[in-house]
């Protein structure tokens, strides 16, 4: 027995004026997202906890059966493994943003004029140069102006403040210790040194002489933020004697997967936008069953849509997605799979921001308890047999389908 578990990033949503008081997954003509709910039992899910807004980081740990609350270390650890850096213990990874600053130090553009994945490799390929006094720096670009910022070495700390506070107009910040501890301190001054030299060399570099000279936005600053460090946690595959694989395009979801212990499978043009390749990624999940008991499919564009707040276009998503999962589907219902279709949470699209509102969620597979709910929504699925569960009770359920669940007691 197999099982998919597919999230649809930010998919859940509140009534929006655009889609006459409908929410888009009520709005949306997807037919096969309404088949999995008719064909199996539903509910919904508070994610972390009732009215917590998740980040799609504890989300996930949550959804994976991981108490994110005491197994969470810091966001900066999965967009390392994300981008393919082999992170050990004791190192601390940083998400990083390209961006513009004066010559006072204001941050005026937290992407740096939105420089290209391109221009943003060789800038990163300058970094590589920085040495500090008493640490080892690696930098990586990942996707237009993001990148990785890997600190190496003794006494080092994730209790290190954001450099990067989401916020322009402000000075840019002196990274402060979150702690007490000597290693939070150290952290702190090793991070300062490497943000002043990046600055330096950003800001002789040819190619932000150019983009000026353009009357483009120099990238002439990194600004760090969301410190973590490995997950101290059981593989996947240990806890329940299965074997899983990860699909998804954005570097984050493919780090904590890899955190977790999952397989990762790359897809070629799985970007984790909306122009990424689904027809590819649904191929490759199929492909994958062959040979795994549980596979992850990730697909980002409806958190996408969300933050841009275009309630509209996230319908349109939707019924895209449906429609492109439905060989999926269709091969899960032969062949007697299991497959569950859910949120990490609820990104009301009038606001563009996540928040705490329970996410629909449908489990479909051989004798699942099928109840009356013929519509996977918002308030469809909260009138289904699940009822309302926890993120961090789904894994189990789904085990428990596969009969990968020990007996408590006798
Ligand atoms: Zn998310
Ligand atoms: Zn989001």
């Amino acid at each position: 027995m197999k099982t998919v578990l597919i999230v649809c990033d930010g998919m859940g949503d509140r009534p929006t004026k655009a889609l006459n008081g409908l929410t888009p997954l009520q709005a949306a003509d997807a037919y096969t997202f309404n088949k999995i709910a008719s064909l199996g039992e539903c509910g919904i899910m508070d994610v972390i906890a009732p009215g917590q807004p998740p980040g799609s980081d504890t989300a996930h740990l949550a959804i994976f059966g991981y108490d994110p609350y005491t197994q969470y270390s810091g966001r900066g650890a999965y967009e390392a493994l994300g981008a393919g850096l082999d992170l050990k213990p004791g190192e601390v990874a940083f998400r990083c943003n390209f961006a513009t600053v004066s010559d006072e130090g204001i941050i005026i553009d937290r992407r740096a004029g939105r420089i290209t994945t391109e221009e943003a490799r060789i800038l990163a390929e300058a970094l590589k140069d920085i040495k500090l006094e008493d640490a080892e720096s690696i930098f990586v670009s990942t996707t237009e102006h993001r990148g990785v910022l890997v600190l190496r070495g003794d006494k080092l700390s994730r209790m290190v403040s954001d450099v990067d506070v989401h916020e322009v107009g402000v000075k840019i910040g002196k990274p402060k210790p979150l702690d007490g501890s000597i290693e939070a301190e150290h952290t702190a001054k090793v991070l300062e040194e490497f943000i002043t030299k990046a600055r330096k060399i950003l800001e002789e570099h040819p190619l932000n002489k150019e983009r000026i000279a353009k009357g483009l936005r120099p990238a002439n600053a990194v600004l760090p933020r969301g410190a973590g460090t490995l997950p101290n946690v059981k593989p996947i595959s240990g806890i329940w004697n299965i074997k899983a694989a990860a699909i998804a395009g954005g570097a984050l979801y493919k780090g904590i997967a890899k955190a977790l212990g999952f397989d990762l499978i790359n897809v070629p043009g799985a970007t984790g936008t909306v122009n990424t390749n689904l027809k590819a990624k649904i191929q490759y999940t199929i492909d994958a069953l062959k040979k795994y008991d549980l596979v992850f499919l990730h697909i980002k564009a409806t958190d996408t849509v969300s933050h841009d707040k275009n309630p509209v276009k996230k319908k349109e998503v939707i019924e895209w997605i449906s429609h492109e999962i439905t060989p999926l589907v269709d091969l899960i219902e032969s062949q007697g799979y299991y497959l569950a279709l859910t949120a990490d949470h609820t990104t009301p699209s009038e606001i563009g921001e996540h928040r705490g509102d329970p996410v629909p969620l449908a489990i479909m597979g051989p004798n699942v308890r099928r109840d009356w709910i013929e519509k996977f929504d918002e308030l469809s699925c909260a009138r289904g047999s699940i009822c309302r569960i926890k993120g961090v009770d789904l894994m189990k359920i789904l085990m428990n389908y596969l009969d990968k669940v020990p007996l408590f007691g006798e």
